[in-house]
């Protein structure tokens, strides 16, 4: 595995290598979510390419940026035991210029849910993967279902800016007890875990409901308040898979959300019905 940090050698290597290339796009403090979507580039690729990177420009005044979890030996091992061929780990300052040309996510979908109580976080998000993106030039390029708006506004933005790249959905990796696999659970005390999992609860059960045959977004949002009603919400919502506001699920269409905090530590999750 070769560890690069400059955007110059990755371009240069990536350019050296023949066939398909897979791509996997990270924050770092890697666990199996992660590592779902490398194996799977492994499998379907004949390189991959892994980026570490703690982008700036996603994160609002006041969020976690500087005590988001970094692990970079770890990740090294990581990715390096998963046969990744690129390991891209770049400086801020090698990925960004002063006053640059800025990406602004579509007004409707990039400012509802997460882009409503995170304004401005998918701008940062699309600027980033936008230029990894050109950097990388994969054939292939993987996210996970857990951030499913993001994953809806990166397929959105290579439609739009005519990337020839296949992005490749994945699904969401959770502990035996239910809770969502994210880089942020290490915040959580052992109390605040328990609470966490009120998360996947709410979900699983609003799952339920639509396999007994209750079809209603109302009603279903309103059991899963219930089951919620120890954790401060941002929000409980049910999409269509175009991130359209519903009034009845429609199974093989619908997504359900909820984000909210459990002390100070921030956590989302969804399921796809
Ligand atoms: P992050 O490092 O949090 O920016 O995540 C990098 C990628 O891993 C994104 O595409 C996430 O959606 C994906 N990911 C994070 N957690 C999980 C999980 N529990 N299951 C599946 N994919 C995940």
């Amino acid at each position: 595995m070769q560890v690069v940090q400059t955007p110059k050698e990755l371009k240069a290597l990536r350019d050296s290598l023949p066939g398909s290339v897979g791509f996997v796009p990270t924050m770092g403090a890697l666990h199996e979510g992660h590592l779902s979507l490398i194996k799977k580039s492994v499998e379907q690729n004949d390189h991959t390419i892994v980026s570490i990177f703690v982008n700036p420009t996603q994160f609002l005044p006041g969020e976690d940026f500087s005590k988001y979890p970094r692990r970079y030996e770890a990740d090294k091992k990581i990715c390096e035991l998963a046969s990744v061929d690129i390991l891209f780990m770049p400086e801020a300052d090698a990925m960004y210029h002063e006053d640059e040309v800025i990406i602004k996510a579509p007004k409707a979908k990039g400012y509802i849910l997460e882009g409503h109580f995170r304004p401005g976080h998918f701008d940062g998000v699309l600027q980033v993967v936008n230029k990894l993106f050109h950097l990388t030039k994969p054939t292939r390029a993987y996210f996970g279902k857990k951030d499913a708006q993001q994953l809806y506004l990166i397929q959105q933005m290579v439609r739009d800016f005519f990337f020839d790249i296949e992005i490749v959905p994945c699904d969401i990796v959770r502990d035996p007890d239910g809770l969502a696999l994210s880089s942020r659970n290490v915040y959580l005390s052992p109390q605040e875990r328990q609470k966490a999992l009120l998360l996947s609860k709410a979900l699983k059960r609003a799952a339920k409901m639509v396999q007994s045959g209750e079809y209603s977004v109302e009603r279903i949002k309103a059991k899963m308040r219930e089951i919620l009603e120890d954790i401060k919400l941002d929000y409980v919502e049910i999409v269509d898979r175009e991130f359209e506001p519903i009034e009845n699920v429609v199974v093989g269409d619908t997504i359900i959300l909820v984000a909210g905090y459990v002390g100070s530590t921030r956590l989302i999750d969804n399921i796809w019905i």
